[in-house]
């Protein structure tokens, strides 16, 4: 059953990164059969941060025909291979969480259970070491072989990456509008029917996308889609921000930093540094943390420090009537694994697979809900796992991080790997189960056993297997240019 009619014209409202990625990937793939139209504000602007992403950010540049060294020179961008962790289980510890697979396991036991078994019969070495993009990152090393050896993602400017976004979908009949959004109009049945720009001009469509930021214009000021908070778990809910020069070293790895009530930042791109420091306000003050970013700066500042306010949690219905809302006007986790950009990449992804081509029906809505809210739940699980493993003791934040309650989904996961090191990833996951064994480990959660299938394999063949993956790994390493040579020759922007 169609509650509306069929949908011949998107209106996205918001150009900040996700009204353009959704621009992009809508005129790319509908090309012919709907017309796209953007409105944004120049006046109220983005939100101005967003710059570290994950691996599956190159699927979806592939999915839009997106060449990589033309968008890497046009944003700067440089590559990722992890994000290092510093400081999170105990003051003084340090981990990177990769992406890409570690080591070797088998059909009935995964990697970790060897490794565990490993350390058992004395081969002590890191986890780490059995990861090729763990290593090529400490290493600063990057190349791109044929093969596709390492999995990487990227850091790119954002106002940049929004701008290149915005060529590509215009050259494909994208129409951008310029003006600020006074009113939304509804149809009788709740529908929205218009767009009502400050100057009088109205923007009618079919379907609505909401990119309008923390505001949150159509879904939540029209709509009124309700919004469940998550800040009893998430407790971080300010940034203060600051692009610097670059540094000496171009790291292929995103840093996170904590601190007493929260953490920091820093992204290489190819022309400067991202530095934020993200912090909980009823634990520190702005003052505070601005002269904390400050401090730990590494580079001199190429702009005044700027606070930006927000509150974690989801919109309770991302798809409501006519109004699917992409971005962080559907909800905000938190930046610390860099999964924003990936979720509205894959909210138009999902959009694209339900289209509602004749109408928008009750069962497509409750579908796209249904298949948000099983992800996004999934990554919320995954960062608080980063606030909550810890043993630090040394301010009233983390004391309140340790002991607060977590979600059960959450509780049992912890419990199943402290008890047995078993790990899995779920058919809609985001995070892979090596990502959940690095955190988990790095955090400093030591499995009380593990599966005893592993036992079968000889001390001497189970050394030999170790060895061999760690020798392959140093070697391939060995091999690679450093990272900076690599961008240089491979998509060097010209302002480094
Ligand atoms: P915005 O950038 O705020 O864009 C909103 C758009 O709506 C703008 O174009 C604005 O002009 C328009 N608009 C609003 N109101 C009106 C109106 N009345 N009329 C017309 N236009 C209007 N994500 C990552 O993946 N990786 C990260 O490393 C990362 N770091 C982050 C750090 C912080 C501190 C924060 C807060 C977020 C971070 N994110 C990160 C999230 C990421 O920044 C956002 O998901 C991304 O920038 C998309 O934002 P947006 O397009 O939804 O909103």
């Amino acid at each position: 059953m169609s509650i509306s009619g069929a949908v011949k014209k998107v209106v996205i409202a918001g150009g900040g990164t996700a009204g353009w990625v959704a621009a992009a990937a809508l005129s790319k793939r509908l090309q012919g059969l709907v017309e796209v139209v953007l409105v944004e504000s120049e006046e109220i602007g983005t939100v101005g941060v967003g710059e570290s992403t994950i691996p599956p950010v190159t699927l979806f540049h592939n999915l839009l025909g997106i060449d990589e060294q033309e968008f890497m020179r046009a944003t700067d961008a440089t590559f990722k291979l992890g994000i290092s962790f510093e400081h999170w289980g105990q003051l003084g510890d340090k981990y990177i969480h990769p992406f890409g697979t570690t080591g070797k396991g088998s059909f009935l036991a995964d990697f970790q259970h060897y490794y565990l078994h490993g350390l058992r019969q004395g081969i002590d070495a890191p986890f780490g070491d059995y990861c090729l993009e763990l290593q090529a990152a400490r290493a600063h090393k990057f190349a791109k072989t044929e093969q596709g050896l390492l999995s990487y993602a990227y850091h790119l400017d954002a106002g940049r990456y929004a701008r290149f976004l915005r060529q590509f979908s215009e050259k494909l009949g994208c129409t951008r509008i310029e003006g600020k959004i006074s009113q939304v109009t509804q149809h009788t049945n709740g529908d929205i029917r218009s767009l009502v720009l400050d100057d009088g001009r109205e923007v009618a469509g079919d379907l609505f996308i909401d990119c309008t930021g923390f505001r949150a214009l159509l879904i939540e000021q029209t709509l009124k889609a309700g919004f469940e908070r998550w800040d009893h778990w998430l407790p971080c809910n300010k940034a203060v921000v600051v692009q610097t020069q670059s540094a000496v070293t171009l790291p292929p790895y995103t840093r996170a930093i904590a601190h007493d009530a929260g953490w920091q930042w820093k992204i290489p791109l190819q022309h400067r540094v991202g530095n934020g420091l993200v912090y909980a306000a009823d634990y520190m003050s702005d003052e505070v943390a601005r002269q904390r970013l400050l401090d730990g700066l590494e580079t001199p500042a190429l702009m005044e420090p700027r606070v930006i306010s927000y509150q974690t949690g989801r919109r309770k219905q991302v798809w409501l009537k006519n109004c699917v809302a992409m971005g962080l006007s559907s909800g905000f986790i938190e930046p610390l694994e860099s999964t924003s950009i990936y979720l509205f990449m894959n909210s138009v992804v999902r959009l694209l697979r339900l289209f509602p081509f004749a109408g928008v029906t009750p069962a497509l809505a409750a579908e796209y809900n249904q298949q948000s809210l099983r992800e996004i739940e999934k990554i919320r699980d995954f960062i608080i796992l980063h606030y909550h493993q810890t043993e630090r003791r040394d301010s009233p934040f983390w004391d309140y991080c340790r002991t607060m309650s977590i979600p059960d989904s959450l509780a049992q996961r912890i419990e199943l790997f402290r008890d047995s090191a078993l790990a899995f990833q779920t058919g809609d996951e985001m995070f892979r189960l090596e990502s959940w064994t690095h955190v988990l480990m790095g955090q400093r959660l030591q499995p009380q056993s593990y599966h005893q299938l592993v036992q079968q394999i000889s001390p001497a063949d189970l050394s030999r297997h170790l060895q061999q993956i760690r020798q392959t790994i140093n070697m391939a390493v060995e091999r690679l240019p450093s990272h900076r040579e690599f961008i240089a020759q491979y998509c060097a922007s010209g302002l480094q």
